[in-house]
Parts: C-alpha cells; sequence; structure tokens
C-alpha cells in the first residue's frame, strides 16, 4: 500500500527551471496531476487511513441494510477471475479484491499463511481474518466462508455457488456491520483458503489429510493461542447462492444454534428455506466444532451443478444471498452479538 515514488529525472529537471517557470508548472500539477500514480499523499481507497466510522445511532434493524444486489456484485466479480484454486495467481487476486473492500469499510485484515503437504505436494494456502476496532480481544463470534474453488483438470470450474457465493455475500456483511461499530468488534470474519479437498476428502488413522486446510489451520490457532475459549459461536456459509435455496442443515449442527438460527429465520419469516440433511456434511464448521465452538453450517447443499463446469453465474440470486445476509445479521443483532451475552450452548 505505498504510495508511488515519482523517478527522480522529473526533480532535477525542476532544478533547471526558473523560479517562475517552476511556478508555473507547479500549477500545470495541480490542474492536470503528475502523472505518477497515487503521487498526492492522501490514501488511496481500500486503506484503512481513508476509513471514516460512522457518526450517528447505528440502524435498529440493521438486517434490512444487507443488499443482496452489492453482495452479488462482488460475486460476479470473483467468478469473472475464472477458476481460483489454492495457491493460483488467480486466488490472489481474489485476495486483494476482499481486502480491498473490507479495509474500506474499516476492518484490518490479516494475511494468516501456511504451508501444508497436499496429495499434489506442499500448498502454500491463506486465510483472510478481518476484525474491527483495532483489537483481537473483543470478538465473540465468528462468521465465515470459503474463498478457494476446487481444482479440476478437465472442467473450466468458476464456483459461483461453490466459494464465490458466500464470499461475496461476507464481503456485503463487512459493509453492512461497519454501520453499527460496537457489533462490528465483536466479529469475527474469516475467509478460508483450502476447503476443498485437492483429490477427495480422506482420512488417515482418523485424521483428515486432504481438505478443509484452512479452517484446520485456524482452529488449531485458536486453541494453541487460547482464542478459542473467547468465540462462543460461529456461523459457516457455503453454497448460499442458488437461485432456489434450501439450506440442507447438517445432523451436527449444535442444537441450540440451531434454535437460535430458526428464531431469526422465523422472525423474517425465512424458515422455509431451511431443512435438515439426513447426511452429516463435512464443511468448515467441523473444525471449529472440534475446538469447542459452536459452528453451524448454513450450506445449500441441495444444487444439482455441485462440482460441476455448470456451476456458473447464471445459476444465482440476490435475494438468497439477501435472505441468508439477513438471518445472520438478525442472529447476530438480537442474539449473538449482544455485549455480555453467555451462548445458551455452554
Ligand atoms: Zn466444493
Amino acid at each position: 500500500m505505498a504510495t508511488t515514488i515519482c523517478s527522480a529525472s522529473s526533480g532535477s529537471l525542476a532544478w533547471k527551471m526558473s523560479k517562475r517557470l517552476l511556478s508555473a508548472a507547479l500549477a500545470l500539477l495541480l490542474a492536470f496531476g503528475t502523472g505518477c500514480k497515487r503521487h498526492v499523499p492522501t490514501a488511496a481507497p481500500g486503506q484503512t487511513g481513508a476509513y471514516v466510522p460512522p457518526s450517528g445511532p447505528p440502524p435498529a434493524e440493521i438486517w434490512k441494510e444487507f443488499s443482496g444486489e452489492k453482495a452479488l456484485a462482488h460475486v460476479k466479480a470473483q467468478c469473472d477471475l475464472g477458476p481460483r484454486p489454492s495457491g493460483s495467481a488467480e486466488l490472489e487476486k481474489a485476495r486483494a479484491l476482499i481486502t480491498a473492500e473490507l479495509t474500506r469499510n474499516g476492518w484490518n485484515v490479516e494475511r494468516q499463511t501456511f504451508t501444508d503437504t497436499t496429495p499434489r505436494g506442499p500448498v502454500t494456502f491463506v486465510n483472510l481474518i478481518a476484525r474491527y476496532g483495532g483489537s483481537k480481544k473483543t470478538q465473540q463470534t465468528v462468521v465465515c466462508s470459503h474463498y478457494d474453488t476446487k481444482i479440476f483438470d478437465t472442467i473450466q470450474f468458476v464456483g459461483a455457488s461453490d466459494g464465490a457465493s458466500s464470499t461475496g455475500a461476507l464481503m456485503e456483511l463487512a459493509r453492512v456491520l461497519s454501520l453499527d461499530p460496537a457489533l462490528a468488534q465483536r466479529v469475527e470474519l474469516v475467509f478460508f483458503d483450502g476447503e476443498e479437498a485437492v483429490v477427495q476428502y480422506r482420512q488417515t488413522n482418523g485424521v483428515l489429510t486432504d481438505g478443509l486446510y484452512g479452517s484446520r489451520h485456524y482452529a488449531k490457532d485458536l486453541a494453541t493461542t487460547g482464542r478459542a475459549k473467547q468465540l462462543r459461536s460461529g456461523v459457516l456459509w457455503d453454497m448460499i447462492g442458488n437461485s432456489r435455496l434450501n439450506i440442507t442443515l447438517s445432523p451436527d449442527s449444535p442444537a441450540p444454534l440451531m434454535q437460535e438460527i430458526f428464531a431469526a429465520a422465523d422472525a423474517l419469516r425465512l424458515r422455509p428455506i431451511f431443512s435438515l440433511s439426513e447426511r452429516t456434511i463435512l464443511d468448515d464448521h467441523s473444525p471449529l466444532n472440534e475446538a469447542g465452538i459452536p459452528t453451524i453450517d448454513l450450506i445449500g447443499f441441495d444444487y444439482p451443478y455441485w462440482h460441476t463446469a455448470d456451476d456458473t453465474f447464471d445459476k444465482l440470486s440476490a435475494q438468497s444471498l439477501q435472505s441468508v445476509g439477513a438471518i445472520t445479521l438478525h442472529w447476530l443483532k438480537t442474539t449473538a452479538g449482544q455485549p455480555a451475552k453467555k451462548y445458551v450452548g455452554q
């Protein structure tokens, strides 16, 4: 984010000018700019310094501020990058988009970088962890998504629903939460890398050795640093863009948390979009639950284009993103993000 510095030649040229010529040149520079990118020492878009916190009271019904259209625009920008498997240049571009949007809205974004062994050899992964308010100690709940796409050698897979949908929605959630700084500082936003298995999910001696790389690393770090005790609940979003959204809750969903989400959905008359999956779904919520953080996976696994070349942008709707965003915001504002509230499941 450093300001670009002009080459020295323009400076030496300036010394040869008369005082009058110099002031004329300065006037021209002020009028038309220097030709150097970002020479003027103001904060560039996306820099934390450019952010001004909102003044006045936060919106009473903050869930109404979530824009499915704005979220969908972020989703499209992710899809437009093409396939975004872990370790790829395209995924670095995705990180740049996410980071710029979050910092623009006052969030500090930490890059949690690590290397893990995969069936295709070592891969360097990067989780993005966003916090609001400058402290790591105020967060009490996590909202998360994976932003990588599964690698395929034979098809062009852009993961519109599987990767991009929840990522774009989480970017919009960051904007909305920043309207309520007290609430925002109680929420940790995490964009996981490496959710997808490089080949397929597999366990060796009961331990997962392919897939969920980012969430496994994040959960391990929380346990090591003691922050696992600080975080009382979590919501994971995955595949939430399907225009015929059916959120298929995994049977391992923590029951008290499921009731809280249902209460939020009831308040917004959105309960019909939920159903219960017969099979347990392995996803990024699994390592968090194992780390003692009750986490629910809001996933639309009832999606015929899953892991096919047809998981494309045209299958998505802004309304689906809006529904999940509003339910989660309602839950954050009335329950999980309440100050000093004890999570009922603990
Ligand atoms: Zn997937």
